[in-house]
């Protein structure tokens, strides 16, 4: 799926999006790029060079861009919010188990109050997440005139902060350990990272949403 600016001999139509075969003369693909995390999901660049594009190939012209591509980004948001609330419950529940069994001063580490104090505050944001994503899918899944895509992109930005930081306390209650391949939360926080970044910058998407909430938002 490609999404493109169109023009008609050097006039701006406005976007399209077309369902394009990686063989057609003029596309190549770049190696494949391992990332910090995201391992499951392979990367690479691809480029296109004077490639034509016959327009049976164009699932969406100018005419439904834009209401299109908030349909994608709805979508996008709210599957990711799930996948990193999903996340942040993977690695709550490693450390837990974890801090059951690894004895540290006499006794299991989920004795220590610095260890309860830091499972309290990730139960918590695991629950937060997890309440939020949930609320966001019901909004933004309810038939209406207008999707109100300011939730689906506060669920994303919200649910992969607080995956990034449960990770992180997660590998943080494992010690050395949590650096390791060897245990999941190294993969989980890494994994972790790139949410911050995948589908929009957080940062960026915040910017982006915020005419919504000034233009919707009702007390
Ligand atoms: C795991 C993963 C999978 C991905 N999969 C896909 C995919 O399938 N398809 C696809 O097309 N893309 C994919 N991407 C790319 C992703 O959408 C982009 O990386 C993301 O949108 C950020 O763009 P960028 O990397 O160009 O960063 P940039 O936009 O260059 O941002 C760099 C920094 O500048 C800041 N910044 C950017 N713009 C502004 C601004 N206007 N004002 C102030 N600060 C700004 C950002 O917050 C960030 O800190 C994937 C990325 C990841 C990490």
């Amino acid at each position: 799926l490609i999404w493109m600016t169109l023009y008609d001999e050097g006039r701006l139509l406005g976007g399209g999006m077309a369902l394009i075969p990686l063989d057609l003369p003029g596309i190549s693909r770049g190696k494949l790029i391992k990332l910090l995390g995201s391992h499951d999901i392979p990367q690479c660049e691809i480029f296109l060079e004077d490639v034509h594009i016959p327009e049976d190939y164009l699932l969406i012209g100018p005419d439904i861009y834009e209401a299109a591509m908030d349909t994608f980004l709805n979508l996008g948001g709210l599957s990711v919010a799930g996948v990193f609330t999903g996340l942040a419950r993977a690695a709550f529940e490693e450390a837990l188990n974890y801090a059951k069994q690894r004895i540290q001063g006499g006794k299991p580490l989920v004795e220590h109050q610095i260890i309860q104090a830091k499972l309290f505050d990730m139960f918590t944001k695991v629950e937060a997440a997890r309440a939020f994503s949930r609320a966001a899918f019901s909004y933004c899944l309810t038939p209406a005139d207008t999707i109100p895509i300011e939730y689906s992109t506060a669920a994303k930005v919200y649910c992969t902060q607080i995956a990034y930081e449960v990770a992180h306390e997660a590998v943080q209650i494992h010690g050395a350990n949590g650096l390791s391949p060897e245990y999941l939360v190294s993969k989980l926080f890494r994994d972790a990272r790139g949410g911050l970044i995948g589908d929009g910058c957080n940062e960026v998407l915040g910017l982006k949403r915020i005419h919504n909430v000034l233009e919707n938002y009702r007390p």
